[in-house]
């Protein structure tokens, strides 16, 4: 019998609210991995998580006067990126009030307030009409949500037909074991993960055309040396915030993670493009 905590929209809210000083410490207003395009770990993690925003923004290629959506929008920051660097619109999404809030201040503090806007939403219902959106982006929200299927046609809906969506996702082997899942699933506070093969026909399915699906594992598996580092050097300020216990805690769960995610862990970022509906 599975003992397994099944994550909620409720309880992953009330994580990211418990865990964003955390992050913000260790890291950047990201809440994603880092990226290093030779693998290796130099650099900090902060500029590895900008170094894969900046990648993925490439990726979708959105232009000036565009309108995208990004599910599950966390504290904003790569919403705000998007927006500064190309000129579109973005209405970032997340089941956290709290992030929402923060996301919104955060933005009029940079004076971007005008290209972006951020409401507390479920991605199994977005808060849209249909083929309201020009492009639309999830990095890593979608293994949090019930049904990855279900918000994959929740985009295609609010997406004109042609719209591009870019997924950035954590996946696992498909020779995960079922502790290695449901430790990672505990641990990421995940509903579930899919692998890289089940991807093409999910995106088929809900109503896209596959443009390109690319493997980045070894690219963002730096990613755990480096938050090891920030740990250590930020110990000072983890306890403050929180106490020695949640240090000591959150550093001997870092490394329990990398050790299962070494073994199974891999990492996708997709693009793809909404079919019209006639074909
Ligand atoms: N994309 C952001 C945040 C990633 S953290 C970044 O890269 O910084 C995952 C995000 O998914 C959080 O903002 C969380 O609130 C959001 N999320 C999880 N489940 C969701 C749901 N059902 N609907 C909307 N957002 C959700």
């Amino acid at each position: 019998m599975s003992t397994e905590i099944e994550a909620t929209p409720e309880s992953v809210a009330r994580h990211y609210d418990s865990v964003t000083p955390f992050y913000e410490i260790i890291g950047s207003r990201s809440l994603h991995f880092g990226y290093w395009p030779q693998g290796d770990a130099g650099g900090s993690f902060g500029e590895a998580q900008q170094r894969f925003t900046d990648l993925l923004l490439g990726q979708l290629g959105s232009q000036a006067g565009q309108r995208v959506i990004d599910v599950g929008c966390g504290l904003g920051e790569p919403a705000i990126q998007l927006a500064r660097s190309t000129g579109c619109k973005v209405e970032g999404i997340t089941i956290s009030p709290l992030q929402a809030a923060q996301a919104g201040r955060w933005a009029n503090q940079l004076g971007m307030g005008g290209q972006t806007t951020f409401h507390r939403g479920d991605a199994m219902a977005l808060p849209f009409p249909a083929e309201s959106f020009d492009a639309a982006w999830a990095i890593e929200s979608l293994f949090h949500m019930p049904d990855r299927a279900a918000v994959l046609r929740e985009l295609a809906r609010v997406l004109r037909p042609g719209g591009r969506m870019l997924i950035a996702d954590i996946v696992l082997s498909a020779d995960a074991t079922p502790e290695d899942r449901s430790f990672l699933q505990r641990a990421f506070v995940a509903r579930s993960f899919s692998t890289t093969e089940a991807y093409p026909a999910l995106v088929r399915d809900a109503g896209f055309e596959l443009e390109q699906l690319l493997d980045v594992r070894e690219n963002v598996l730096p990613t755990f040396g480096a938050v090891a580092s920030a740990l250590r050097e930020k110990e000072a300020e983890v306890r403050q915030a929180y106490s020695e216990d949640f240090l000591a805690g959150v550093q001997g769960q870092w490394a329990r993670i990398t050790e299962h995610a070494l073994r199974c862990m891999g990492y996708i970022v997709l693009t793809a493009k909404r079919r019209p509906l006639e074909e």
